[in-house]
């Protein structure tokens, strides 16, 4: 026998060893959890207070047969997660929500919630439990956190409710309650490009350990993107922005996965069968107006600063500087009262905001936020932030064209609309936006009614003058 013989063999054999998992497999892509300055134990306790918030403002379904296959198949793709990454801090929670709107997701530490909307989409069990996979990888990595590590300054305690405001929306006018504008926690919220391929990727693993084949989540995103072509695009895509070539990377990576056992029986039917048990799904714009950012007027959250149609004081020379979370800082007069309801702030003088006639009334004052952004453009993002903002109110327009302006010492855009108020005075809105570090649109709105317009004018823009932005 030859000596190169008995040498390959034994290097043979270890190879076959080696890979027993599947032996033509390639090796699955390795992830690696980006930066975090926080401990677990602040992951969960942000996603708890997060998610109680969730809980008193959402549809929660509680019908026991959708429940407990989510549960089911939540424990199974926690199961089937690498142990390194399955922090034994996390809580884990699955509950689906009575909403139309195509929407997952997952808050820091682990509770998930999955709308009904994306059980209607998906055509069969493995696209729904793609999406879960993919949500419970943002917990696993630790992504709402390590977003907060790269921002300058956060302060996490600050911001639990800001995510909730941001999930839930409330704020000024339709707009919000749309879902279109996120607030500054929708700054922790929204993942880059980079932590979404690498959900995609461990999301993949995780489902293929669990049982299901990973090329469903490739055709969920699939669904998923074609209803983005329509009028309304899915909620979901706001948060979890598509890195490009996502179908194509995840059935590469599928390729390289052995698909396991899965546990979970066939309950995923019986899931589905049980909505139509159910009250109407409702939409994202009813659960907007249940705070009163709708103008119902009927939530608890309508805040008041003393009595809307009453005379309003004019602005005072003096200020006094404000912030925002750790997001911006900003001076306003200092007969103004700050007002922020977990999206956004707003600063206005007295008499100014609360209920008219059932409304919710705006009628003096600024309003500064963070929303999503379309596109990386600028002009575009802020001509869909207008779009939204006239869909959500009617008989709005733009009155003047558009100008280039400098907020904090970067590009922006002012959009000035007029419409008609509630107290039926002819209203100017002023729309100021530029583009953050993170992709976001930061705005800053200034409201008066055209009567008073000439004595806000230089207050306007010495608080635009004064925005201080913290992202970078
Ligand atoms: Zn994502």
């Amino acid at each position: 026998m030859p000596s190169a013989a008995r040498l390959t063999r034994p290097s043979v054999l270890t190879a076959l060893v080696a890979s027993s998992l599947g032996a033509v497999l390639a090796a699955q892509t390795v992830i690696t959890p980006p930066k975090n300055k926080y401990t677990p134990q602040q992951d969960v306790e942000l996603g708890r207070e997060a998610a109680a918030e969730v809980r008193r403002e959402y549809p929660i379904i509680s019908d026991e047969q959708i429940t407990g296959y989510l549960e089911r198949a939540g424990r199974s793709l926690v199961a089937a997660s690498p142990s390194n990454l399955n922090n034994p801090a996390f809580e884990y929670s699955f509950t689906p929500v009575n909403l139309k709107e195509i929407n997952a997701f997952a808050l820091p530490g682990g509770p998930m919630f999955v709308n009904r909307g994306m059980f209607d989409a998906a055509q069969s069990e493995g696209e729904v439990v793609g999406v879960m996979a993919h949500e419970l990888s943002h917990v696993l990595l630790r992504h709402g956190t390590a977003n907060a590590t790269k921002a300058q300054n956060f302060q996490i305690g600050a911001v639990a409710g800001a995510i909730a405001g941001a999930i839930i929306g409330g704020g000024w006018g339709e707009a919000i309650s749309q879902g279109s504008q996120f607030g500054l926690g929708a700054w922790l919220m929204k993942y880059s490009r980079d932590y979404e391929k690498q959900a995609d990727l461990l999301g993949a693993q995780i489902m293929a350990r669990a049982g299901y084949d990973p090329r469903d989540l490739a055709r969920m995103f699939e669904a998923i993107e074609r209803e983005s072509k329509g009028n309304t695009p899915p909620q979901w895509l706001s948060s979890h922005p598509n890195p490009g070539n996502r179908v194509q990377y995840i059935n590469q990576e599928a390729a390289k996965l052995q698909i396991g056992q899965r546990s979970t029986g066939n309950g995923f039917a019986t899931a589905k069968s049980r909505f139509s048990s159910l009250p109407a799904a409702t939409s994202m714009a009813d659960v907007g107006k249940g705070r009163g950012g709708g103008g119902g007027g009927s939530g608890r959250e309508t805040a008041s600063i003393g009595t809307v149609g009453q005379p309003v004081p004019a602005p005072s020379s003096q200020y006094k500087t404000a912030r925002g979370g750790q997001l911006f800082q900003v001076s306003v007069p200092s007969n103004w009262t700050g007002v922020s309801d977990e999206t956004a702030v707003k600063f206005v003088p007295q008499n100014a905001l609360g209920a008219y006639q059932g409304q919710s009334v705006f009628t003096h004052g600024v309003e500064l936020g963070v929303a999503r952004a379309a596109s990386r453009s600028l002009d575009e993002s802020t001509d869909a932030f207008v779009n939204a903002l006239l869909r959500g109110n009617p008989g709005m327009r733009v009155s003047d064209s558009q100008r280039a302006v400098r907020i904090s010492q970067r590009a922006g855009i002012a959009t000035a609309l007029v419409g008609r108020s509630a107290l039926n005075q002819t209203e100017r809105v002023g729309v100021y936006t530029t583009l953050l570090a993170n992709g976001s649109l930061f705005y800053y709105l200034t409201v008066v009614p055209d009567n008073d317009a000439q004595t806000y004018a230089a207050t306007f823009d010495r608080v635009g003058n004064s925005i201080r932005l913290n992202d970078r």
